[in-house]
């Protein structure tokens, strides 16, 4: 009754699961989330009143039974023990210092949370380079979308989607790939759909008729790892045909200013291609032609007419959204992929103009502002900032009061590798569970346990805590403010609805607190005041206060100053660019690092489920979702199954030269005959023991857990 809705607390906040960024009203009575329901609607941007089924009811993981409500610590015996935060914390120092004053500053990393508010990351930054002394501080994005961030920065300036979320709606077209939508973006999908069914044209280019190919216009399927020959072709139809935005290329495409001739070498000259490659139309138009319908067809599986029938209906749209995800970034090749697409969307003039761009869906609630803007990165103050550039870092270390080396860090994937060779020695793992995100978990299990120190800090003792010295409890979004970023640069409120769970603290607090007792003061009251100083030294969140963010209901980035309303959609004049112009580049051939052979004859890839978040930490413990999804499993084609021995339901083993794991088959032909595809969600069939740690972007470091060669056989066959 009213009595009792008048006793809960209600709060207008951002949803902490993904990056679509919607808003409703959580209520809680104090003990627990009882509720989810949709805001005003023009308070909720994004998602205007729907939400999908995480948002609406995944919240028993906040009050679960074993979230962690005190510190931890080794006994003499090596087992955990609860502790006080006093001993916690000087566990935590001393372990810090005794690795600075044996081995230096630089062996000890941090991995920031993609989950925690914007406020939290920018300390996390600020905390590895001023208390830690170590430029290595890096975060999940590593793992996904770095290759979209190095290539858009490389092509148009900002590493981020050029559109906002309506774009979607009003797009003529939208092309999506590697993508799986009404899985893992629900909500945007929803709008994809109701634009589809308002008559805009879906093209859709991937691996897996994935269910929102069943709205398409066109299905392509593709074979994973060749996404830069596909989409050169589709350039280099439109540029033979004469289709191309001829009066955008020319007055904001970069001219062709030729140094030498173009290199067509192998892909394992990838690296030093990358500091070759050619810029310009010209350069383009040029390199894309060795894609030839014949090429194309060989190499991913896409017929001469299907190019066709998607290059002329992208040309022949007024305004084209590229929409992807994880398949065309998830390679040794992510950022080539990228920089082709990002030439697609520049020769077709689809930039800076309603219901056009580029929107990479980010993944993570907060892995745009968090994982990016707020710079926990080994090469980037907030804001994108180079490290190496004097100015800047002068700026950072005058505001910090700290020395920052100009090397850069190493990037979470090489921080292992890094291990391995002694060069890392402590990690500081918040909010990310690396035991199974990593590519090659064997080699991460066997990392992690090697670590000379690790502190965790999350809300669990997930996989990655079983291998931690100390484990701090921090507590989720329902129980904390700031902000977090979503996939379209808009920055929300997230407000707290609860009290933190037992002892637990915002991870804002963990570290000020630590800090302090690493001889610093900090002295931060509310995460709003950490948002005045990253206001202060960031200039595209120059204007982004929270008070600010609160009346209008979010700000999209750019927002230079205190007037300055945000920017709906990016490069509408110009780029961000030195000379203002697209800087397009020459993608040549790529393939993946491990290609199928007679040994292991099958590519694998991997992705998500509705009803599942990543490792599991959050849906796992919702009775509701694990009814839906309760274990992962492989999707094969039915011809493989046959050649394989494999029925449906029964349970396979699949190997690669990593390492080998057991889940049911599904013998479906969502996936072609080639392919064979396994969710990421559980650590009993950790799908990243098959994939490779050691095949990263040359640019972005992004491992390839897109590809991996593997074979299936029977799990009883043995
Ligand atoms: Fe949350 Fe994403 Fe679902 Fe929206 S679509 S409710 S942001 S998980």
């Amino acid at each position: 009754g009213d009595k009792r809705l008048e006793e809960l607390t209600v709060e207008d906040t951002t949803c902490g699961y993904c990056a679509v960024g919607c808003r409703f009203d959580l209520y809680s009575d104090g003990e627990e989330i009882l509720a989810a329901r949709p805001t005003a609607e023009e308070d909720a941007p994004v998602n205007g009143i729907s939400t999908c089924v995480k948002g609406k009811f995944g919240y028993n993981f906040v009050n679960s039974d074993d979230r962690l409500t005190s510190p931890l610590v080794r006994d003499e015996n090596g087992e955990f023990r609860e502790a006080t935060w006093d001993e916690a914390y000087s566990r935590v120092v001393e372990g810090f210092d005794r690795i600075r004053d044996d081995h230096g500053a630089e062996s000890l990393s941090l991995i920031a949370s993609s989950k925690a508010t914007n406020e939290e990351n920018y300390l996390m930054g600020k905390f590895a380079r001023q208390v830690l002394g170590t430029n290595s501080v890096d975060n999940c994005n590593r793992l996904c979308h770095s290759s979209t961030v190095a290539g858009l920065a490389q092509s148009y300036g900002y590493g981020a989607a050029s559109v906002s979320t309506e774009d979607l709606e009003i797009a003529d077209c939208i092309l999506l790939t590697g993508s799986n939508t009404t899985e893992a973006h629900p909500v945007l999908a929803t709008r994809i759909k109701q634009n589809v069914r308002d008559g805009a044209d879906l093209l859709v280019f991937d691996p897996r008729e994935v269910q929102i190919a069943e709205y398409a216009t066109q299905y392509s399927r593709i074979k994973p790892g060749y996404d830069a020959v596909w989409i050169n072709g589709l350039i280099r139809h439109i540029i033979n045909n004469d289709l191309y935005d001829k009066e955008f290329v020319e007055n904001r495409v970069t001219g062709y200013e030729p140094e030498e001739a173009p290199d067509h070498e192998a892909a394992d000259d990838r690296e030093e291609r990358v500091d070759k490659r050619e810029t310009g139309f010209e350069a383009v138009k040029e390199s894309v032609q060795e894609f030839t319908p014949e090429v194309v067809e060989e190499v991913t599986g896409v017929p001469h007419e299907e190019v066709v029938s998607a290059a002329e209906t992208i040309a022949a749209a007024d305004a084209c959204v590229f929409g992807w995800t994880l398949g065309l970034t998830e390679h040794s090749h992510g950022t080539e992929n990228v920089l082709a697409m990002a030439n697609l969307a520049a020769i077709t003039g689809n930039l800076g103009k309603p219901g056009a761009g580029v929107s990479p869906f980010r993944g993570q609630n907060n892995v745009q502002g968090g994982g990016g803007d707020m710079g926990p990165l080994p090469d980037n103050f907030p804001g994108y900032q180079d490290i190496a550039d004097d100015e800047l870092r002068a700026k950072f270390e005058d505001a910090w009061d700290c020395e920052i080396s100009p090397e850069y860090g190493y990037y979470t994937t090489q921080m292992f590798l890094a291990a391995d060779r002694g060069d890392i020695r402590g990690m500081y793992i918040i909010g990310e569970n690396a035991a199974l995100s990593e590519p090659g978990v064997n080699h991460a299990e066997q990392v992690l346990s090697d670590l000379d120190f690790l502190v965790v800090q999350d809300l669990f003792v997930n996989e990655t805590a079983q291998y931690a010295d100390v484990v701090l409890p921090a507590c989720s979004f329902v129980e904390k403010t700031g902000t977090f970023t979503n996939t379209d640069r808009t920055v929300q409120m997230v407000k707290q609805v609860m009290e933190p769970k037992g002892d637990s603290r915002p991870d804002w607090e963990i570290l000020q607190d630590l800090a302090n007792r690493m001889g610093r003061e900090w002295d931060y009251e509310s995460s709003a005041e950490i948002m005045e100083e990253v206001n202060s030294v960031t200039p595209i969140y120059g204007g982004m206060t929270h008070e600010r963010i609160e009346a209008e209901g979010g700000l999209q980035w750019p927002c230079w100053d205190e007037d300055h309303p945000g920017t709906k959609r990016l490069y509408e004049e110009q780029f961000n660019t030195d000379n203002g112009k697209a800087n397009l580049q020459a993608v040549g051939y790529s393939e993946p690092a491990e290609t199928p052979d007679s040994e292991y004859p099958l590519s694998l890839t991997t992705g998500r489920v509705l009803y599942q978040y990543h490792t599991g930490t959050m849906t796992h413990r919702s009775d509701g979702m694990m009814q839906y999804t309760p274990s992962d499993f492989v999707e094969v084609h039915p011809e493989t199954a046959g050649e394989f021995d494999i029925e449906s339901g029964e349970m396979v083993t699949i190997e690669s030269r990593r390492g080998e794991i057991v889940v049911p088959a599904q013998v479906t032909d969502r996936v072609g005959p080639d392919t064979v595809f396994v969710p990421i969600h559980f650590a009993e069939s950790a799908v990243n023991r098959l994939t490779d740690e050691e095949h990263l972007d040359p640019a972005a470091a992004t491992p390839e857990y897109k590809v991996s060669a593997v074979r299936i056989s029977p799990a009883d066959g043995t």
